[in-house]
């Protein structure tokens, strides 16, 4: 008998109404006999009582009193609390499960506490629950040390304990059910009539995710890719099929995705600019300042060097002590904060002509300044002001006709 994971996001478990949603897809599923391991992120969003961020708040006037051992414990406790109502609901409609937590379903991560790496998933434990027939509801988001500590696997860390447990099990499929119909052409928070994916490869989505499309986390999307299981994202709230993920293509997903050079846009918010002037006298100012960042773990993107001084961009949350490192070393940075990076992805732009013009034509025709910009084979990047994002996304996602 095949294994089948399903993993639902905090929204699809925060209400009874949604929990009945829940249900009919684990009924729907059993009833094609295949064994089921359901992973369960926290219930509900920041604010919602039993959220990660809303326990978190508990320890807010602390400071940074609680060391990340016990930090970790507290952030473990939504999925625990998610996964028992789940496990108590199926109970109830006579379907016999049971809760592992991350540790007990046998994931070994290493002890770096709120952001752990799994060594090892144990499976014996899922194995025998799976062999007495229980659908095995495992707590998203943590794994346990070799000392038994528990550990938590850091954001979107639901994901990523999901595709893992996929590919130690070699799962037939790993179904990820959120609050969209798939992955969309873009956050169809920002674009309204973004549009849902049928098909897509990994590596196209991994970008995707990587460049800010948060629907689900790259490292998940990347562990899924190595054991060659294919994904679906699809909504808790309806029967559609949503987005599936994977590289062996029929003739006609194969088509689907040779004929799209665009596949989706998406961005990242809360970024600043810096830009720094070669001094007089420092002939070696890249090293200089590229050195500088390293030596204070500050991470760059966007890196664009010439003889006259280089740009480069930080997060905001970096960006005063970006500047300040700068100062220190003898240069007078030109810092611009509140920007965004838009991205836009296509697997198939490679050598397709015109696109960057069509880009800066979309921009231009909003009058929206471009303050850099970048590519790949698979990626063009610009920077706007944060108050063009939307905008500059909006009609991005026209210009390549990406509802239709
Ligand atoms: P969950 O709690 O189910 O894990 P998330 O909030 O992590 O849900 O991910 C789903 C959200 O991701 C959607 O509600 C949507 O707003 C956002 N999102 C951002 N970019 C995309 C995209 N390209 N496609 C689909 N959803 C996206
Ligand atoms: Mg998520």
């Amino acid at each position: 008998m095949g294994i089948l994971i399903q993993k639902f996001g905090g929204t699809s478990l925060s209400t009874d109404e949604a929990r009945e949603f829940v249900l009919g897809h684990i009924r729907r599923e059993r009833q094609r006999q295949v064994d089921l391991v359901v992973v369960v992120s926290a219930m509900g969003r920041k604010g919602e009582p039993y959220a990660t961020d809303t326990l978190l708040t508990l320890i807010r006037d602390h400071g940074d009193a609680l060391p990340p051992r016990e930090r970790d414990l507290l952030l473990g406790c939504g999925e625990i609390i998610a996964a028992s109502v789940l496990c108590s609901m199926l109970r109830s409609h006579s379907i016999p499960s049971i809760v592992l937590t991350g540790g007990k379903a046998g994931i070994v991560t290493d002890s770096q506490f709120g952001r752990a790496r799994i060594l090892e998933i144990r499976t014996e434990t899922i194995q025998k629950a799976l062999q007495e027939g229980q659908v095995v509801i495992v707590t998203g988001f943590q794994g346990v040390t070799e000392t038994g500590d528990l550990t938590t696997l850091g954001r979107g860390g639901s994901d990523t304990s999901a595709t893992a447990l996929g590919a130690a099990l070699h799962a037939e499929r790993i179904d990820i059910y959120t609050d969209v119909n798939g992955i969309l052409t873009a956050d169809p928070r920002i674009v309204k009539d973004a549009r849902p994916l049928s098909v897509v490869g990994y590596a196209e989505i991994c970008n995707m995710a990587r460049q800010g499309a948060k629907v689900i986390h790259p490292r998940a999307v990347e562990i899924a890719q190595q054991a060659r299981i294919p994904l679906r994202v699809r909504s808790t709230f309806s029967e559609d099929e949503g987005t599936l993920v994977t590289d062996i293509l029929d003739a006609e997903q194969s088509a689907i995705v040779r004929d799209r050079y665009v596949t989706g846009v998406a961005h990242v918010s809360g970024i600043t600019q810096i830009t720094v002037h070669a001094q007089d006298g420092h002939t070696d100012m890249q090293l200089q300042v590229f050195q500088a960042m390293a030596q204070h773990h500050i991470s760059v993107d966007f890196i664009n060097v010439n003889p006259g001084g280089a740009i480069y961009t930080v997060f905001d949350s970096d960006a005063d002590q970006a500047v300040s490192v700068l100062h220190n070393i003898g240069y007078f940075p030109i810092a611009v904060n509140g920007c965004a990076k838009i991205s836009v992805i296509g697997g198939g732009m490679n050598g397709v002509p015109g696109i960057m013009a069509r880009i800066v034509e979309a921009l231009t025709e909003e009058g929206i300044p471009i303050l850099q910009s970048a590519d790949s084979n698979t990626t063009i990047w610009v920077l706007v002001r944060e108050s063009f994002m939307a905008k500059a996304l909006q009609s991005l996602h026209a210009k390549f006709t990406l509802h239709e």
